[in-house]
């Protein structure tokens, strides 16, 4: 079997021993620490991805009607990019354009429009807004932004703005976080991407964006979404700068934020995409991924789902991780522009993510970001008929 050497990002300390006693806790699902977590990493690849697997199953089997185990679920959504004006330069990014560059733009009316209109015709039922540091456009820009979806297309989730687009707003605006968050939600925000979470270790974000929100700022706008009643995601990107303990470190302190607030309905962690990025970092392979994923299930054990990452690691690989501690394929995701510039593009339609979770061995179910079922309910198979 595959051992974790090789899928070890460079930097990070030896191999512990793991006893049979620390495997039996995972199987029964119980807490793990830091070190544990460490221990589990190196288990032979397969292995742990037969623990995430049982700790999903233990995640879920109360969802959907005690369904959680057959189904598996994608989402339908657009990603919006409001604007590529940027003045955070973060070394990883392809993506960001200064006010002079000929290929800057903020999104006007019509073209929004037409892109959640498009959606809607998809049976998309989501937008995820998210767009760089613009240093100009005003509070009003953005609420007057939101009112108008929210007027012309109630039926439509706003899922917007990561913590580090909060942290510029409350600088440029100069208001506490917790007025500004609820004046959004209440211009029609509904849920926060855990965009921009990165590695929440600042000696790490020191080096790969040391102009964006740092650990603590990302951790007070979760925690104050939360507490006003909006659930977001949280995500981690790797395979950068970043040691094995700094990702686990990251996880703890994702885990500990959601003790504290409970507002996290999903954790989804993707790999760094290097190309036209001023970062340079060798390619996480395949197994290190789902290592990292497997990882993931087993010590966030109060976020109920993990979602795959088709988007950096492909078809094959975001459907075979379904087998190592994911329950989401994520989504469909009619546009995407930020990945898409670093040199990444996979492109699947409802039909292929069909069939990849049913290939997998699950019922495919469109969800919504609160991961309730929009396409009917959950019902179990009738009983084969007795001979
Ligand atoms: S990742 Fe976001 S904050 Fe960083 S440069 Fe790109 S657009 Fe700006």
């Amino acid at each position: 079997m595959k051992t974790a050497k090789g899928d070890t990002p460079s930097g990070s300390r030896p191999a512990p021993v793991i006893s049979d006693d620390l495997i039996q806790r995972v199987w029964n699902g119980a807490r793990i620490d830091a070190a544990e977590a460490r221990a589990c990493y190196y288990l032979p690849l397969e292995e742990l991805g037969v623990l995430a697997d049982r700790r999903r199953r233990l995640a879920r089997k109360n969802a959907w009607q005690g369904q959680g185990n057959r189904i598996a679920t994608y989402l339908v959504d657009r990603n919006v990019n409001y604007t590529n004006v940027c003045n955070v330069y973060c070394k990883f990014c392809a993506f960001y354009r200064t006010e002079k560059d000929g290929d800057a733009y903020v999104i006007t009316r019509e073209e929004l429009d037409r892109k959640i209109e498009e959606t809607l015709e998809l049976g998309g039922t989501q937008i995820l807004m998210q767009g760089g540091h613009h240093p100009k456009l005003n509070l009003d820009w953005y609420l007057e932004l939101l009112n108008h979806i929210r007027d012309i297309f109630p039926q439509i989730n706003i899922h917007a703005f990561s913590p580090s687009e909060f942290i510029h707003f409350r600088d440029l605006f100069d208001l506490p976080l917790e007025d500004l968050i609820a004046r959004f939600r209440d211009a029609g925000l509904g849920s926060i991407p855990g965009g921009g979470g990165e590695i929440l270790v600042d000696r790490v974000r020191r080096r790969i964006s040391p102009l964006k929100a740092m650990s603590d700022d990302w951790l007070e706008v979760m925690d104050t979404a939360h507490r006003l009643g909006l659930k977001s995601s949280a995500t981690m990107m790797f395979g950068h700068v970043e040691t094995l303990d700094d990702r686990i470190e990251h996880l703890d302190r994702i885990r500990t934020q959601q003790d504290r607030s409970g507002g996290f309905t999903a954790f989804i962690a993707w790999t760094f995409q290097s190309e036209n990025t001023k970062l340079k970092a060798d390619s996480v392979s395949a197994g290190e991924y789902l290592r990292m994923q497997a990882l993931s299930r087993i010590y966030l054990d109060n976020i109920p789902n993990v979602q795959s990452s088709w988007v950096t690691q492909g078809p094959e690989i975001g459907q075979i991780a379904l087998r190592y501690g994911a329950n989401d394929l994520g989504s469909v995701m009619i546009e995407e522009n930020v990945v898409s510039q670093a040199g990444t593009t996979f492109r699947l339609t409802v039909a292929d993510m069909k069939r990849l979770i049913a290939d997998a061995g699950y019922e495919p179910r469109q969800r919504d970001n609160w991961y309730r079922l929009v396409d009917g309910p959950a019902v179990a198979p009738a009983s084969p008929a007795l001979p």
